[in-house]
């Protein structure tokens, strides 16, 4: 399969290694989103999370506290985002990934929120909820 993370996992294509166990390899992200910038991969591939199972999912999570404790401690940064592009509209590598990305004061980074809730009733919550409920019988 023509996939570079898993290129990477496997040393054909170079990488600046953060940390490397038995399950999951993390690595500086090319792009440095911002100083610091991780990527956590499992190194069995997996194209999303749509199709990560839950054995290598609990893996990758499993290392996030240190690596963002270790990102803390180097760069002192105002906070940390963890984010995973899954799909349309954003991932543009098909090999399951966590983004780690420490933020700093005017880091430039815009990832935000929107508020809906003065569109939301009581009504439409309920609605959420229950194609959630259903989708999870
Ligand atoms: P996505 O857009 O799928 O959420 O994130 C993919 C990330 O992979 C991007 O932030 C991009 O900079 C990074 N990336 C793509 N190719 C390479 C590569 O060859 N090496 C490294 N270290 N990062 C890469
Ligand atoms: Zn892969």
């Amino acid at each position: 399969m023509d996939c570079i993370f898993c290129k990477i996992i496997k040393g054909d294509v170079p990488s600046y290694k953060v940390y490397e166990n038995e399950h999951v390899y993390a690595f500086l992200d090319i792009s440095q989103g911002t100083r610091g910038h991780t990527l956590v991969i499992p190194k069995k591939h997996a194209d999303s999370i749509y199709d990560l199972n839950r054995t290598h999912a609990q893996e990758v999570f499993k290392v996030i506290p240190d690596l963002a404790n270790a990102l803390k401690k180097a760069f002192n940064p105002i906070g940390i985002n963890i984010i995973s592009n899954n799909e349309q509209p954003y991932q543009t590598v098909n090999h399951f990934h966590l983004h780690l990305l420490p933020r700093y004061d005017e880091d430039g980074l815009t990832l935000s929120m929107i508020n809906n809730r003065s569109s939301y009733e009581q009504k439409d919550y309920v609605e959420v909820l229950d194609a959630i409920k259903h989708a999870m019988k």
